[in-house]
């Protein structure tokens, strides 16, 4: 965009700011104006939740810069509440709607960036507008909450959906003394992330007081003469609150790029290119709002997150002003913290990459679980990372990880997410040199050791088998675990021979059947397959051990 030239920005907060900050750093010449509905510019959504918690003390916190600040260091100016209602993309103007006032009003634009971000989904129940159902996604929605939160008598919430909003929300509440009941129509929360991942996330919120409620949908709301809720649910079963939050998921806010005709994709995003530029060669579009490719899978997808959203504007801030910037496309990293847990995935899950129609036996994929510590296990407050990686067996090719663990998940997830991003293969994972002292990790760190577990199986060093396939047609079971970890619990019809007893006890095993070893975790039955296949037998280990059958069993129990 040459000097002059007039960028107007509908949305201010995270793909927009982003947007018209870099626009000016790349144009001191370029007039910018963002328009927002709201009364703020660049807050912290993310914060939100530990705002209503009362984590984040002070509302002012929340706002990472103001219209004032944005005028004073470069020169954009800011008005809030206003509405951009039309884009007349024949005249290249804006209709405007000061919300304060009621005056509408029209704006040229040389260049138009749209960021208006998703709205949150209200089920059409009935009821779902009666007063303490509330969704949470701006300033003033958190503050509507913490203002019932503070009337008397206000002790039990129901939360509708189990995904990053619903828990971080489940863990202020339950924090600020509330009684806590979380409704989630998939078998289990976090949908986006495999079952057995998701199950040790049930375990901790289950320890912390929260009521779970799967395989439950919401059906409604009623309110007694007190006010108090009953929240409907599919079962027929009805939960008592004083306060319910839906968050059950965000769609496009995309009406403005609707009624304007821009191309809308099939999950209902703006469609933009690697420029982020709409159908209109004169209109970029960001952030919730768009539909991009996912890096991975090479699919069209939404990833409603802010890391994309701020990568977004920057990219096509460069773009309006002459640079070759390009958006990579997402990969849906993520982190959240429940309780004590922290959970991060990056890629898809095996889950997403069968309902593509992806995981085929050709090229195929396979994955792997592992559960290392997060440090040295003789330092002090070692606590294990369980892990699951996601590859390709033709090139070993890196799909997606998940994991769930106190510390150290964070790290994990990032370095991994940086090899997908660079097309790295579980090779490169094992070579990964990543820092170490006792305190942070491991000499064998744990993306090494997911490398290491992963090359093993495209390299023929060793064969695995999971918990899902445990059943009918399982080979010849041994447990290598020591009997009085046997005693305390085993999978039945399994035999018990320690690794230190199996050299010496080869001859008790069936030379015509497979044998399946497993431990706790994966590793001794890994070496048990390693001397068992150099003298002859077929054999395979339990990929993760019992303690991921453990996590299949709660998976398997949750389906009924
Ligand atoms: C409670 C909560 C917690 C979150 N936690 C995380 C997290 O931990 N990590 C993470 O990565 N992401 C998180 N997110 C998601 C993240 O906040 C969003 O992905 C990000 O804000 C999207 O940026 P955006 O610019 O697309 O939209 P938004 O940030 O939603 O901004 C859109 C703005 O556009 C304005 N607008 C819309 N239409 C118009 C119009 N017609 N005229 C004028 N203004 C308009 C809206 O008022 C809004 O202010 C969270 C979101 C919420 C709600």
């Amino acid at each position: 965009m040459g000097n002059g030239k007039r960028l107007l920005i509908v949305g201010g907060v995270a793909g927009g700011a982003s947007c018209a900050a870099r626009a000016r750093r790349l144009s001191e010449d370029a007039e910018i104006i963002i328009f927002d509905r709201g009364s703020y510019v660049s807050f912290a959504s993310c914060g939100l939740p530990y705002y209503v918690g009362k984590v984040i003390k002070r509302e002012e916190t929340l706002l990472m810069a103001t219209p004032e600040m944005f005028e004073k260091r470069f020169r954009i100016q800011v008005r809030l509440n206003t509405e951009v209602t039309g884009v007349d993309r024949a005249n290249s103007r804006l209709e405007v709607r000061n919300l304060t006032t009621g005056e509408v009003s029209h704006e040229q634009y040389d260049r138009l960036l749209l960021s208006p971000g998703a709205y949150p989904v209200r089920p059409p129940v009935p009821g779902v507008e009666l007063p303490g159902v509330f969704t949470l996604r701006t300033i003033p929605d958190s503050r509507s909450i913490r203002e019932w939160i503070a009337q008397p008598g206000v002790e039990r919430a129901v939360i509708v959906g189990g995904g990053f909003i619903g828990l971080e929300m489940a863990e202020n509440l339950v924090k600020l003394g509330l009684t806590v009941t979380v409704v989630e129509m998939q078998p289990h929360v976090m949908p986006l992330l495999d079952p057995e991942i998701a199950a040790a996330i049930h375990e901790e919120l289950t320890r912390h007081g929260v009521t779970l409620r799967l395989n439950e949908a919401l059906t409604g709301f009623e309110q007694d003469s007190d006010g108090k809720l009953a929240v409907k649910l599919s079962s027929g079963a009805s939960e008592a609150a004083d306060l319910a939050i839906l968050a059950v998921g965000v769609r496009p806010e995309n009406r403005l790029a609707k009624e304007a005709g821009l191309e809308i994709g099939d999950f209902g995003g703006i469609r933009v290119d690697e420029r982020m530029q709409t159908s209109d060669e004169r209109i970029w579009a960001v952030g919730d709002a768009v539909e991009v490719r996912d890096f991975v899978t090479g699919r069209w997808t939404l990833v409603p997150l802010a890391g994309p959203a701020n990568r977004q504007g920057r990219v096509a801030a460069d773009v309006m002003m002459g640079r070759g910037s390009r958006f990579r496309g997402v990969q849906g990293t993520a982190v959240v913290k429940i309780f004590n847990l922290t959970v991060g995935s990056t890629g898809p899950s095996e889950k997403t990459l069968k309902r593509l129609g992806l995981w085929g036996d050709s090229p195929g994929f396979q994955k792997i679980y592992l559960h290392p510590e997060q440090h040295s296990s003789y330092y002090p407050g070692a606590f294990p990372i369980t892990l699951k990686l996601i590859f390709s067996t033709e090139d070993g090719r890196i799909m997606g990880v998940q994991a769930v663990g106190k510390d150290g998940v964070d790290k994990r997830i990032d370095v991994i997410a940086m090899a997908i991003q660079k097309g790295m293969t579980v090779f490169d994972l094992e070579e990964a040199e990543l820092c170490y002292s006792p305190q942070f990790g491991s000499a064998k760190d744990p993306v090494n050791m997911a490398g290491m577990i992963a090359a093993n199986q495209l390299r023929g060093d060793s064969r695995i088998f999971h918990w899902d396939e445990m059943g009918e047609g399982s080979g010849f079971l041994v447990d290598v675990r020591d009997p009085s970890e046997f005693k305390a619990g085993h999978v039945e019809g399994a035999v018990n021979i320690p690794l230190g007893d199996l050299r010496d006890r080869m001859g008790d095993l069936p030379g015509d059947k497979e044998i399946w070893t497993y431990c706790f975790v994966g590793q001794r039955s890994y070496f048990a397959v390693r001397a068992l296949v150099q003298r002859g037998f077929k054999a395979r280990s339990l990929s993760g051990g019992y303690k991921t059958l453990l996590l299949g069993k709660e998976v398997r129990k949750e389906r009924g």
